[in-house]
């Protein structure tokens, strides 16, 4: 979908005059990419882009491919271009998760303007991925694919977990990912009891590895996590606990169509790992969706009732976490098609790498 499109698919879906802060918002709706912008939409009439000098040029070719939408490029004096914007508004939200609370009540001082507490409706939008978007979180996807494929080469040298995150990002870079803004977790041995743990020093070479990481490709996210046993024979325990989660996640996965609840997802990875006597060491819900934000709607979480729909994209990532002998999480990315789901991302799942 073009960004006008969308912009007109903004307008259709408020009833008040709304002031876009959040930065994926604004690529969403216009291409912008820079950390200051502003784009007040209203149920009709036009859109105003308001950025400064830095993003002038940038703005300008975005705002010419928008239907009926102004630009205001400020070198100083902001409060006075949101005043002439707002002023006469009855209200406007302002994005409850994008603004500060100084910005807030600056704005509120400064304009004069009533402000409300908005947000949700361009993530509402943004939840449906059109093919354009659907494309993207594939391409990102496949570079985590060719990291993990390199992985045996890249361990190898028996490098700390921090280096082999590093490698793991080189190799994504090499496929067409740029580097999210979060770092890979590595976890070697028993770190990997801690869902999100930070990686160290420690090396790895042998034993068990968890590995949860992704790249961004137009701004769109891959997330995928992969448990493996490096070398040696592999522990009993993290054995069973792979076997249960590996059967919890392809549950979860089989569960995926449209008009299922969320919580149904949630539920069939879960009932696998209770059957298993693990559900008290599964530490977090199921998934989330993933776009242009790694974490975004719907969420795959116990009891959430909302209905899954064709063009949503989730990640289903159930784990097991046994302190201070290590822990399992295997996560995929899967698209909602109208005959269930297509999965993204195409690693393996063998726990042993062999030799
Ligand atoms: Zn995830």
């Amino acid at each position: 979908m073009k960004h006008g499109e969308r912009l007109n698919a903004l307008r259709a879906s408020i009833t008040a005059p709304i002031l876009v802060s959040r930065a994926p918002n604004l690529q969403y709706l216009t291409g912008f990419t820079g950390s200051n912008g502003f784009l007040l939409v209203r149920p009709s009439g036009a859109a105003v882009f308001i950025t400064d000098g830095r993003y002038g040029e940038l703005a300008k070719a975005l705002v010419a491919d928008l239907s009926d939408t102004e630009l205001i490029v400020y070198t100083s004096g902001m409060w006075d271009v949101f005043r002439k914007v707002v002023g006469g508004l009855d209200s406007v939200a302002l994005e409850a998760d994008g603004v500060t609370w100084a910005f807030s009540s600056d704005f509120a001082r400064e304009t004069a303007v009533d402000t409300v507490a908005g947000g949700g409706s361009v993530e509402a939008l943004r939840r449906t991925k059109d093919s354009v978007e659907i494309a993207a979180l594939g391409a990102a996807a496949a570079a985590g694919d060719a990291a993990f494929t390199a992985l045996r080469t890249i361990a190898g040298g028996a490098v700390s977990e921090k280096q082999l995150g590093w490698r793991l990002i080189d190799v994504m870079r090499e496929h067409g990912g740029d580097a999210a803004e979060w770092e890979p977790i590595v976890a070697a041995g028993a770190g990997a009891s801690i869902p999100h743990y930070r990686a160290g020093e420690k090396r790895v070479g042998s034993g068990l590895l968890l590995l949860d990481y992704g790249c961004v490709v137009d701004g769109y996210h891959s997330d995928m996590s992969r448990t493996v046993w490096l070398e040696g024979e592999a522990d009993e325990e993290m054995t069973r606990v792979y076997r249960a989660v590996l059967e919890s996640q392809e549950a979860g996965l089989a569960r995926v169509a449209p008009g299922v609840a969320c919580g149904a997802v949630d539920e069939a990875a879960r009932e696998v790992l209770r059957g298993y006597g693990y559900e008290e060491q599964f530490l977090h819900s199921t998934g989330h969706g993933v776009g242009l934000e790694i974490h975004e709607p719907p969420w795959v979480r116990r009891g959430n009732d909302d209905l899954l729909e064709v063009g949503d994209v989730i990640t289903v990532e159930p784990g097991v976490y046994i302190p201070g002998a290590g822990g399992v999480r295997i996560e995929d990315m899967i698209v909602v098609t109208e005959s269930g789901g297509s999965v993204l991302t195409g690693s393996h799942k063998e726990f042993t790498l062999g030799a």
